[in-house]
């Protein structure tokens, strides 16, 4: 599936979360369920903990989730931004 996200043109699109966009506070983790290049999805650490909490996607996952499509592009930006070092 492609997506324009209108910043940089034609390209593969992603999942996350809502929190992971711009417009979120960082770093808010990202936690990777997909490392495939074509579905990649990701999530941030509170949503990884509502996820365990909830046990499943159930319909209380997804209104905290705020699923939101992105380019692959968006994505690695999401994670430069979101990521947290975990060796120091
Ligand atoms: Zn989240
Ligand atoms: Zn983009």
């Amino acid at each position: 599936m492609m997506i324009n996200c209108g910043a940089h043109g034609d390209r593969v699109s992603a999942v996350i979360c809502g929190h992971l966009l711009p417009s979120g506070p960082a770093p808010a983790g990202f936690i990777e369920n997909s490392s495939d290049p074509d579905d990649l999805q990701a999530w941030c650490h509170a949503c990884e903990e509502k996820f365990q909490q909830e046990d499943g996607l159930t319909d209380g996952f997804k209104a905290f989730n705020r699923m939101a499509i992105v380019c692959v592009t968006c994505y690695d930006e999401a994670k430069a931004r979101h990521a947290i070092a975990t060796n120091g």
